[in-house]
């Protein structure tokens, strides 16, 4: 099919695409890879009136060291996330989970940005910035304001951009060297969306876990933190095999996912458990690696 008539208009600067957003009047869409967005409106999922070309906006796609935290430019390619060595040293998990974002095509052209915005429950990144305590920089014609990615994602497909706001950056704290973590998903062929994914980081204090963060995606509508489990690793247990089926339980038991056309909310619930035994005992062994390597 082909999209429904728009008009186009290409913008040097986030003022202009700002400017454009707030003229069209809830009926522009900025146009970041197309990669989600060119589908919906040949579906007719989508009418936008006008598409914003963010595309040939300069400083737009970039990764920068700032101390603490790396920012990324939301018109930053999945790939050169992916192929970054900032962030393979500094979040190697997210580097990890960047190789899994649908096919190389597609991430050579998607955006951080676009992913975020368009807040697919089994997208990658939404998931990598909830597990990772990421915060989004936003901006309007009137004002600029930062949120937290659990303040950003509200429901499926459905962030908390208001109308005539875009996204400009986002920012992750580093991971501490000595943590350790693991990306574990499933999906029924390379580069599909997952079926369910589970991601950790978690730092070890002899054979305690002294804290650890879950992130988890394709059991909601939103990506999620598996909290309960969290608490329960950091209760001051060994991590041992009861522990750790007690966590798989745990984590089983925080989901209610959807059944649809890809799989049963019964198989997605044993999956996320599968997927979480894995990941801990990973994200553990390397948590051991690095405090004696
Ligand atoms: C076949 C296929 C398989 C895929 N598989 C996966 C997968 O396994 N995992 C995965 O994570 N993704 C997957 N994707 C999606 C892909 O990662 C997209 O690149 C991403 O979702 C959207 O990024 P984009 O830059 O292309 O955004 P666009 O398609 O240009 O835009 C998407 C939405 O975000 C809005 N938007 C874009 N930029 C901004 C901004 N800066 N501020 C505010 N709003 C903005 C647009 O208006 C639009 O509503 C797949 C896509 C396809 C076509």
């Amino acid at each position: 099919m082909k999209p429904p008539p728009f008009e186009y208009l290409s913008v040097d600067s986030v003022q202009a695409a700002t400017a454009a957003l707030a003229a069209a009047n809830g009926e522009g869409k900025l146009l970041a890879g197309g990669q989600s967005l060119m589908p919906m409106l040949n579906f007719r999922l989508l009418r936008p009136s006008v598409l914003i070309d963010i595309n040939r906006i300069p400083d737009l796609a970039y990764l920068k060291d700032e101390g603490e935290r790396i920012r990324i430019g939301a018109l930053t390619r999945h790939r050169m996330i992916e192929t970054s060595e900032l962030v393979a040293r500094q979040l190697p998990v997210l580097s990890e989970a960047m190789g899994h974002v649908a096919h190389l095509a597609i991430r050579n052209r998607g955006t951080i940005g676009g992913s975020l915005s368009h807040a697919d429950p089994a997208a990658e990144l939404p998931m990598m910035s909830m597990l990772l305590d990421a915060e989004l920089e936003l901006a309007s014609a009137k004002r600029r304001r930062t949120l937290s990615a659990s303040e950003f994602f509200v429901a499926a497909l459905t962030t908390d951009l208001a109308e005539g706001e875009m996204l400009v950056s986002v920012s992750f704290p580093k991971m501490p060297p000595s943590a350790g973590w693991a990306f574990e998903e499933v999906a029924r062929r390379s580069g599909d969306f997952a079926l369910a994914c589970v991601a950790i980081c978690l730092e070890r204090s002899g054979d305690r876990v002294s804290h650890v963060r879950i992130g988890m995606m394709g059991v909601g509508d939103t990506p999620m933190r598996a909290t309960e489990t969290e608490a329960l690793l950091t209760s001051g247990r060994p991590l041992d095999d009861h522990l750790v089926a007690a966590a798989v339980g745990s984590i089983r038991a925080s989901v209610e996912p959807n059944t649809d056309l890809h799989a049963s909310a019964d198989y997605r619930r044993h999956l996320v458990g599968v997927l979480a035994e894995r990941a801990i005992r990973r994200a553990w062994s390397r948590a051991t690696e690095a405090r004696h390597g």
